[in-house]
């Protein structure tokens, strides 16, 4: 898929979330990347024999106290990741809807271990 393609994957996604939710979104950048650096791979506890599909980076709203001029939120979206494990124009749809939701979870700082028990 073309990668301008999947950016508009990536957006329509992030037009799905309910505004209530999105209007909460604070100083945080979407983008896609073909593929995670050693730094992100590192950085995100991913097992070694896991696909990274989408990683979260910065500091979520809930441990905001004295948060002044900071860089924004990245959530970063891979498109070989999630290529890799679709075969189906419509699987890479659903996967990039649910990782763009789990990174948004993140952000407003709902940990791996809490969505694993809401099954997101
Ligand atoms: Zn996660």
């Amino acid at each position: 898929m073309e990668t301008k393609e999947f950016e508009k994957l990536v957006r329509e996604a992030l037009g799905l979330i309910p505004p209530e939710i999105r209007r909460h979104l604070d100083n945080v950048d979407l983008v896609v990347e073909e593929s995670p650096t050693n730094e992100q791979l590192v950085g995100s506890g991913i097992e070694k024999d896991h696909l990274l599909l989408g990683l979260y980076e910065g500091l979520p709203l809930t441990e905001r106290s004295d948060y002044g001029m900071v860089l924004p939120d990245k959530i970063t979206i891979f498109q070989k990741s999630i290529e890799e494990i679709c075969t189906t124009h419509e699987e890479i749809i659903k996967e990039v809807r649910e990782t763009v939701v789990h990174e948004l979870a993140h952000h407003f700082g709902i940990d791996d271990d809490r969505l694993e028990e809401l099954g997101i």
